[in-house]
This record gives structure tokens, C-alpha cells and sequence, in this order.
């Protein structure tokens, strides 16, 4: 039996971008790969990086790039575009709690572990951890993608600790 407070370890943990899927998209587009783009921000809240959580800002440069959050081979299977900074990042490492730059306009979508998309919900604010800790009690869900809400982007993964 856990305690409840605020003093209650998070049930979930944060899941970055790996290190090497970034490094090898910054290798792609240094060697001009069609499907990867050197972008610039150009506003403070449009260029999410997946490696280290955070938005990029204004006069940062990053890679575009598709990245497959659900790989191939599943009905659910999504292959969608995603940022890393263009120059080397610290992958995100406080991964016991919700990532404070993407409180505001994200769904959180369950799957099962076969990959089957079983739940989502719109969050916004602060109610962040409480929607993944409900989304985690089903038994079937076997991790969350926090996503866009507006553009579907993938941004980042939680699973149980
Ligand atoms: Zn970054």
C-alpha cells in the first residue's frame, strides 16, 4: 500500500528520446538525408526537443525528422515528425517527474502491450500526473505517449517505475 500526499513518490516514469536516435538524426541530416530538415525556431512554443524536454528557442536550430513511436507491423502503428536540437542536448534525466515545459496542451494516449491504443485524454495544468496515475491503474496499460494536442505530435513516453 502506497501513502498518498504530496510527499508520494511518482508511479511513473518519464521515457526521452534515446541518445542514439538523436545522435544518428543529427548524423542524417549532416549528411543531407531527404526525410530529415535543418529548421530554426522561429517562436518560443513551436519546436519541442524530445531528447531534453524542452522548447527550443527562438534562433536554435533543430532536426525535423520522422520518427516511429509505434513501429510498423501493428494497427496502431504511427510513424509521425518529430524535433531534436540540431547541436548535442542533455537527454531529459528527472524522469520521476512530468516535464514542466509540456504541461500545457498534450494528450495522453494508453496502449496495451500489444501496442493497441486503449485510452486517451486531453490534459492540461496541473492534473498532468494525476490523469497518467488513473491511466496506469488499468491493468492493461502497458505505457502513455504524451503527444500534441493540436498537431498529434509524438513528444515523450511515461511507463510504470
Ligand atoms: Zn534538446
Amino acid at each position: 500500500m502506497r501513502l498518498a500526499g504530496f510527499m508520494k513518490t511518482s508511479d511513473f516514469r518519464v521515457v526521452p528520446l534515446r541518445t542514439e536516435i538523436a545522435e544518428a538524426a543529427r548524423r542524417a541530416a549532416g549528411s543531407g538525408a531527404a526525410d530529415h530538415a535543418i529548421v530554426t525556431a522561429d517562436s518560443p512554443r513551436g519546436f519541442p526537443c524530445r531528447h531534453c524536454l524542452r522548447w527550443a528557442q527562438p534562433g536554435e536550430r533543430l532536426i525535423l525528422f520522422p520518427f516511429a513511436a509505434i513501429p510498423p507491423g501493428r494497427p496502431y502503428s504511427e510513424t509521425g515528425p518529430i524535433f531534436v536540437h540540431a547541436e548535442p542536448c542533455e537527454r531529459y534525466a528527472a524522469t520521476g517527474e512530468f516535464p514542466a515545459d509540456f504541461r500545457q496542451g498534450r494528450v495522453f494516449r494508453a496502449y496495451n502491450s500489444a501496442r493497441d491504443m486503449i485510452d486517451a485524454e486531453v490534459v492540461n495544468g496541473s492534473e498532468s500526473e494525476a490523469v497518467i496515475e488513473k491511466l496506469l491503474q488499468n491493468p492493461e496499460t502497458a505505457f502513455v505517449d504524451a503527444r500534441s494536442v493540436t498537431r498529434g505530435c509524438y513528444t515523450f513516453r511515461m511507463e510504470r517505475i
